[in-house]
């Protein structure tokens, strides 16, 4: 169907492996809907493990080729690449507001957000060096070479199904690692539509493949498991994580992990009020509230509480719900069904225990998979919205009254990804930031992702970082080369 893309080709119905635009091996397919309207968007090959080792072996054969290329040719293919993402951001952006649900402008911001890292990493493809160390024995000289890992899976989610992939496929291809990526079964038009412009970027075949499939666990496995995939990326639930993990094990790959998290936001009574409660809103309620970084717990000092809740409730009141595409709306739809029954879970397992809705507490009349942007407050530890990702446009409050009650709280979770504050104590700047177990914080910003800073967890949220100059080390080895015989100037 028509959605109105200026370029109609970047809404491709076909898997990208090789350089061809290919279908499963088995010919079956499966339907992408857009979760504002159901509408049918496209039939896309619904693949299996016999494809995706078509896959892992193209980008197997792909590998000493383009490993092979100066960092300076990889870097402008790169930067090609860069260039009509940018070019064509307009129809990306539609085609994920389409697929996935996000207002258009947050889409857009996505799609260049998502091209930052491109750019970044067509420029890092150039400073990948190595070292010459003090060698022990005068007749030894010894080197550290940085070298491409090799072949890459990259398993992606649908909450950032552009950016998600261009964190990961840039830096992998800046070193000189080929990739296979298998994108979220809700939103694989996003990643299909990166490849053809790879395609059009001069990026060769087999260096990119994407691999689509309506269940993740068969492509997933096969890239989790496969030896000749060297490096293992994963954005999504920490329950997927942990498995992959487990079985990427069996041949010892490298993996990075992103994973869920829980972030708690602590508004303390020095607070600005009016910079917690904009950050606190653009924390929470981006993207419906489906983003890892989402605000899971907004900690509120007793002492303004109440004036922090009047405040945050006046500014909800002022969020319109509709589809994206419509001007002005703020929050989409939830991305399907199962995501709009957790929330509906979580909201009344938090009510059964005492919880008070300020705000919203149901589905939107919007039906489908739309829900209210809803505050709550009495939230407690023992409800479920405390410990578990909520995925959604749920605020759920909670009082500390000290200071060392607030970073306790904060710190009890198996999560550790983003962590916000609010305070104006220098002293507390340094104490809270030091004390907060996550790998991301914040103090006086809701606002930190660029390409320029490593993005990434402790303890269950993950392992590895993506983006700044850290991002490039995982997808690189290091190596000895030690040269001995060398006999010392006659
Ligand atoms: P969410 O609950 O947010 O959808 P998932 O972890 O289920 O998160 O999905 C993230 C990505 O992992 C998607 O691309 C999905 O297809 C994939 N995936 C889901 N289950 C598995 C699995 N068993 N093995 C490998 N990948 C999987």
């Amino acid at each position: 169907m028509s959605i109105g893309l200026a370029d109609t080709t970047l809404l491709r119905n076909a898997a990208y492996i090789d350089g061809h635009w290919v279908q499963a091996a088995k010919e079956k397919t499966f339907q992408v809907h857009n979760p504002a309207t159901s509408d049918v968007l496209a039939n896309v090959p619904d693949m299996d493990a016999e494809d995706a080792r078509r896959a892992i072996q193209a980008a197997e054969r792909a590998l000493p080729e383009w490993r092979a290329l100066s960092a300076k040719q990889r870097s402008q293919k790169l930067r090609a690449w860069y260039d009509l993402i940018t070019e064509h951001a307009d129809d990306l952006a539609l085609l994920l507001t389409s697929e996935q649900g996000k207002p258009l402008p947050e889409a857009k911001g996505e799609i260049l957000s998502g091209a930052s890292f491109v750019e970044w990493f067509a420029e890092e493809a150039k400073r990948i060096d190595g070292d010459l160390l003090p060698s022990q024995a005068p007749d030894r000289r010894e080197l550290v070479l940085k070298q491409a890992v090799g072949v890459v899976g990259a398993i992606t989610p649908w909450n950032f199904p552009s950016s998600m992939i261009t964190r990961k496929v840039s830096p992998a291809l800046a070193a000189g690692c080929t990739v296979v990526i298998k994108p979220a079964e809700d939103t694989p038009l996003s990643a299909l539509a990166l490849a053809d412009l790879a395609e059009r970027a001069g990026i060769p075949a087999g260096v990119l493949n994407v691999v689509t499939a309506s269940h993740g666990a068969e492509v997933g496995t096969e890239l989790a498991t496969n030896p000749a995939v060297r490096k293992l990326s994963f954005t999504g639930s920490t329950a997927v994580g942990k498995l992959l993990m487990e079985q990427a094990a069996g041949t010892v790959k490298k993996i990075s992990l992103e994973l869920g998290g829980n972030a708690p936001f602590l508004v303390f009574e020095d607070a600005d009020l009016d910079q917690a409660v904009a950050a606190a809103m653009q924390m929470k309620f981006i993207n419906a509230g489906q983003t890892c970084i989402c605000v899971n717990r907004l900690m509120v000092q007793d002492t303004i509480h109440d004036e922090f809740v009047e405040r945050f409730a006046a500014a909800v009141d002022q969020l319109t719900v509709g589809n994206g595409t419509e001007m002005g709306v703020k929050q989409g739809p939830l991305i399907n069904r199962k995501g709009l029954d957790k929330v509906e879970t979580l909201v009344t397992d938090a009510v059964g225990k005492g919880a008070q809705v300020v705000r919203g507490g149901e589905r939107h009349a919007l039906g489908g998979t739309f829900y209210q942007p809803t505050v709550l407050t009495g939230v407690t530890p023992t409800m479920a919205c405390f410990s578990n990702e909520i995925f959604g446009p749920v605020a759920g409050i909670i009082r500390f009254s000290s200071e060392q009650e607030a970073v306790r709280l904060a710190n009890d979770t198996p999560y550790g990804l983003a962590a916000y504050f609010f305070t104006r104590d220098m002293g507390r700047i340094w104490r809270v930031g030091e004390g907060l177990e996550y790998g991301m914080v914040g103090a006086n910003t809701g606002r930190f992702v660029s390409e320029t800073i490593p993005f990434g967890g402790v303890k269950e949220s993950g392992i590895g970082r993506e983006g700044s100059k850290y991002g490039i080390d995982e997808f690189l080895e290091t190596k000895l080369l030690c040269i001995g015989g060398i006999e010392p100037l006659g």
